[in-house]
């Protein structure tokens, strides 16, 4: 342990052991400020003050052996204070090497350090398939137009067909906001306010959100819908089958076929569901599919004359269509995503697939 600045004591007088000490001690405050880590600072603590041989301790131990009373008791003096000073600056010391942790680094940057690997952002899922939707109908001279998703229950219901007390509102599964007011359960509301305002002729379709009381692998509390309205004079279904054709091919291929069954829906008559044929065993069957070749992706029809009328047009003159597209069911379909819950509960390991 010795490193030369210390000697055994002289056997002559105190005041050469006094000037040995200050010089010990001198360097033991010297390593304490420079001691670049708390292994650094234990170290010098244990070598000038260590309880067997810290060359402070062992002035200390000496000083019985000095015989000049006095000589003892200044150099006890000195000694103590020198140890009661170099305990405190070794606190002192520790207390600002934890601050900066026990690396040594000190608080300045380091701009040398490389940087975490910077990930790059896309758009989910239901962003991109919204997209498509409105360029495919933007292609057709449609035009995006949005409405209110807390809605009065007439334009929710009673103006697209949907009277108090109609069976069919049972269905809807709605969240309710007073007694006049709910979330919107579709966007069909929109056909008639942009009936409305609008009039005709009109193309539009409307992108947003909608809410129903439900929660479990293709249903969601609230998802999207794109629901389009197209009027003029001379609409008929056979323009709505050419519509729904474009747009699925332009989303799911151009060898893909469509199908429209008849099916039911309060404000339009006829009412069809459009079908397209299976991507992945091609019409044949398979799981996805439920072995029937066919996958439903919208409901349609040509829009109910009284829902025109409720809209401000005059259905003897004009007649119109209506499509509704799930868009939740769009990206599941062109993602091959089973479980669509999966698009909005924001697992990274999810939504970070490119
Ligand atoms: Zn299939």
């Amino acid at each position: 342990m010795s490193d030369g600045r210390t000697g055994p004591l002289p056997g002559g007088g105190a005041g050469g052991a006094g000037s040995d000490v200050h010089a010990v001690a001198a360097a033991a405050f010297e390593e304490v400020a420079s001691a670049a880590d708390l292994r650094v600072l234990d170290a010098v603590r244990a070598r000038y003050l260590g309880r067997g041989d810290g060359l402070l301790t062992v002035f200390r131990k000496r000083i019985g052996s000095i015989p000049d009373a006095e000589a003892r008791r200044a150099l006890g003096q000195t000694v103590n204070a020198l140890v009661e000073r170099l305990t405190g600056a070794v606190d002192e010391r520790r207390a600002s090497l934890s601050d900066v942790g026990t690396d040594g680094a000190s608080e300045a940057i380091d701009l040398s350090w490389p940087p975490p690997p910077l990930r790059r952002g896309h758009l989910h899922p239901v962003s991109r398939v919204f997209r498509d939707v409105r360029r495919i109908f933007g292609q057709l001279g449609y035009i995006a137009v949005e409405g209110p998703e807390v809605e009065y229950d007439r334009y929710n219901f009673t103006l697209v067909n949907m009277p108090p007390g109609h069976p069919s509102r049972d269905t809807q599964d709605t969240f309710f906001i007073d007694d006049d007011r709910v979330l919107r359960t579709h966007t069909s509301p929109v056909q008639i306010r942009s009936m409305l305002v609008r009039g005709a002729p009109q193309r539009v379709i409307v992108p947003g959100k909608v809410y129903r009381r439900d929660y479990d692998a293709t249903h969601f509390p609230m998802f999207f819908q794109v629901e389009g309205i197209c009027i003029d004079e001379g609409i008929a279904l056979s323009d709505l089958k050419g519509t729904l054709e474009f747009f699925a091919r332009s989303v799911y291929g151009a060898d893909r076929s469509i199908r429209l069954r008849p099916h039911h829906f309060e404000f339009t008559e006829p009412s069809v569901e459009l079908d397209v044929s299976c991507a992945m065993c091609g019409g044949k069957g398979c799981r996805l599919c439920k072995g029937s070749g066919w996958l439903e992706v919208a409901g349609a029809g040509m829009i109910h004359p009284h829902v025109l009328g409720n809209g401000g047009i005059d259905a003897s003159r004009y007649s119109g269509f209506a499509f509704g597209i799930g868009i939740e069911r769009i990206a599941m379909l062109a993602y091959g995503i089973e479980d669509g819950r999966l698009l909005y509960e924001n697992d990274v390991r999810f939504v970070s697939q490119g």
